[in-house]
């Protein structure tokens, strides 16, 4: 095999132009197709790296973040409604929804505890598995008569899925672009087959797709304690109210892993606003989620919500690497911008 080399800017085009042709000319029965999109880009971003090589996934892994997925819609648009879920596909309700819905219902909507209860979670995780590999695993590339093989090669069958070489590295590049043309053309389909429950309700996207905001307060006493009762970013004391901030901005990605989130003052936290917080931050933040790794993991657990510290670090990777490819800013303090040094580098490779 050839040494891995990264796309050149024809062949990011040509690969966004076909991820375009197959959102709006494929078909779509259910919401699959756009699940299995945004799975695929996600786990780009845990497991893939920007150097143009071709990334292996599991049926498995793919069938996890599907759930992750779906797991939000699942419960009824409604509130106290159980007649009011949306249908996600264009007979009976898809499976996978069905299946979540019940776990939804038995775990009183806690992902983590289904998670953290082995042969549940890996119950359900096979089944989707099951869906995901007879469904649109084999499908997604095709558009009306047309196979538009760009993002891997369809074998017909099995449990492993070999992307080409250029797809992590274009999904990594464009993964804000992409998931928001995917949530886009998913939430579009859901609110046309939705009438009767939707009417002309405008925000579907945000019940799709929204951060839970508001149980963002139950981080609060846990991250007072580990900080000592001071604001993350300028390291004074706190002495109103404070923000619980998404340290790896959640307009980058919607990261609701307990390892990322910080207590900041309001004002710290409104002038960061969706930038990347500057190295010193960084450091801080490794340096905190690496020697308060204990604390932090019986303080989640406690709070019942989900924590991977990995993962999370390989997202940062992922944003900081984007970052500084792109020559962007970070954010310093106040209204003080500056280049991303390479400094970032360093200070991941320590976490
Ligand atoms: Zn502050």
């Amino acid at each position: 095999m050839n040494e891995p080399r990264p796309p050149t800017a024809e062949e990011q085009l040509a690969f966004l132009r076909s991820l375009q042709r197959l959102l709006d000319e494929g078909s779509f029965v259910s919401s699959y197709k756009f699940a299995l999109l945004h799975a695929i880009a996600d786990l780009c971003l845990v497991r893939g790296d920007d150097s143009g090589a071709e990334l292996e996934l599991s049926t498995a892994e793919i069938a996890g973040q599907f759930v992750r997925l779906y797991w939000p819609q699942v419960a009824p648009f409604v509130a106290g409604s159980d007649s009011g879920i949306l249908s996600q596909n264009t007979g009976r309700q898809a499976a996978v929804v069905r299946e979540l819905a019940e776990r939804h219902n038995r775990y009183q909507g806690s992902l983590a505890d289904l998670e953290r209860s082995p042969s549940d979670w890996g119950a359900l995780r096979r089944k989707v598995e099951q869906t995901v590999r007879k469904m649109p695993l084999w499908k997604l590339q095709t558009v009306g008569s047309e196979r538009l093989e760009f993002l891997y090669r369809n074998l017909d069958a099995g449990g492993v899925v070999r992307l080409e070489p250029g797809v992590a590295y274009c999904l990594r590049a464009f993964y804000p672009m992409v998931t928001d043309m995917i949530e886009g053309a998913w939430s579009h389909f859901v609110q046309r087959r939705n009438p009767r429950l939707l009417g002309q309700v405008v925000d579907l996207r945000s019940f799709l797709f929204g951060s839970q905001r508001s149980s963002l307060a139950v981080y609060r006493p846990l991250l007072r304690e580990v900080q000592r009762g001071r604001c993350f970013y300028c390291e004074r004391d706190i002495r109103s109210r404070a923000d619980v901030d998404h340290f790896i901005p959640w307009r980058l990605y919607s990261l609701d892993l307990g390892h990322n989130f910080v207590l900041a003052h309001q004002g710290c936290n409104s002038s960061k606003s969706d930038l990347l917080a500057a190295e010193e931050h960084l450091e801080r933040w490794t340096v905190r989620n690496r020697t308060r790794r204990d604390e932090l993991r019986d303080g989640f657990d406690g709070l019942k919500v989900l924590h991977d510290w990995p993962a999370t670090r390989e997202i940062a990777r992922w944003a900081y690497g984007q970052a500084h490819h792109a020559r962007r800013q970070v954010w310093v303090q106040a209204k003080e911008l500056r280049p991303l040094s390479d400094g970032w580098r360093r200070i991941l490779s320590a976490a």
